[in-house]
């Protein structure tokens, strides 16, 4: 038997406990929470993501509020309007919207996100943090992945895992949570020799590489939790992730759909990262957060 994950119900619940957390915020502090995103360009995809995060902040009792720049801003101009957003105390969380347009370098504008704002945890500060073991903010897709395994029952401790994809913002993340929960670890990516028998070693499997249905039954122990992080689109416009997923119904231990697997998880995390900035910026002592 498969347990399939519903992350769009799980991610509502975290909402829902994040939403009340913000009450006794407001309670305490006299203020929302708030997070800012600033969008440079208009890329389609990108306009969606922002105004989704926005919404889902005001939907939980926070501020949330998009800063559209046009494509053609330059690098001094978006630092300079960082800094001007971080000057306001009702700043709790910021985040630049990635892409950036080619003309500007992403690596000073991360820099420049004052790391306790810095609530998509990509500043340099925080990665070092969550490497060094060490209290953060942590990159919401790979939060979200923890938080299903959590929730699906996965015994994480001692556990083989494997993460495919060695990106910044999901795969070396997601790794060193799976370390910090006492996981033997592999990075895996687009280099490593004989793929599939190194994921088929994983009794934790989680997928980000953007590659449709890449992760078929040949690349999974039977039994293992598998996560799907990828979005892709077919030719037909479908929505599909890096998992063949029909194939591994029934062979899997757990698995993640996609659409409605770590999506929606990723958003809620977000949500919880800005509640746990904003926590943390009051003086409040993240135990009694409950989240
Ligand atoms: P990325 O920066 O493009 O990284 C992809 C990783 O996959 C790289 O490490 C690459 O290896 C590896 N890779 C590519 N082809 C491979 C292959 N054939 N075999 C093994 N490894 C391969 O992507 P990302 O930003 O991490 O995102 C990954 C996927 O997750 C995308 O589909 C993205 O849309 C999705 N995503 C979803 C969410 C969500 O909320 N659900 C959030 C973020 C991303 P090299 O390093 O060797 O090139």
């Amino acid at each position: 038997m498969t347990q399939i994950v519903d992350g769009k119900a799980l991610g509502l619940s975290l909402r829902a406990a994040v939403a009340a957390a913000v009450t006794r915020f407001v309670a305490h502090t006299g203020r929302r929470p708030g997070l800012d995103v600033v969008l440079v360009g208009e890329d389609p995809a990108s306009q969606v993501y922002v105004r989704n995060k926005a919404r889902a902040c005001e939907e939980a009792g926070m501020r949330g509020e998009v800063h559209r720049l046009d494509a053609d801003t330059d690098e001094a101009a978006l630092l300079s309007f960082l800094a001007a957003l971080q000057a306001r105390d009702e700043v709790d969380g910021l985040l630049v919207q990635l892409p950036l347009p080619r003309h500007i370098d992403a690596e000073k504008v991360l820099l420049a996100i004052d790391p306790a704002r810095d609530v998509d945890g990509f500043h340099p500060l925080n990665a070092g943090r969550l490497f060094a073991g060490q209290r953060s903010l942590v990159p919401c897709t790979p939060l979200g992945c923890l938080r299903m395994l959590d929730h699906a029952g996965v015994r994480l401790d001692g556990a083989r895992a494997v993460v495919l994809g060695r990106s910044n913002i999901v795969g070396k993340p997601m790794a060193m949570l799976l370390v910090g929960r006492n996981a033997t670890v592999t990075l895996a990516h687009s280099r490593t020799r004989d793929l599939e028998a190194v994921c088929r070693e994983a009794d934790v499997l989680v997928a980000a590489v953007g590659k449709a249905k890449m992760v078929t039954r040949a690349f999974v122990k039977e039994g293992a939790a598998v996560l799907d992080v990828g979005i892709n689109r077919t030719a037909e416009g479908k929505l599909v992730g890096d998992v063949d997923f029909d194939a591994l119904v029934g062979h899997a231990g757990v698995l993640t759909p996609v659409p409605g697997g770590v999506g929606p998880m990723t958003i809620a995390c977000l949500l919880e990262n800005t509640l746990r900035a904003a926590w943390a910026r009051a003086g409040l002592d993240p135990a009694t957060l409950g989240v």
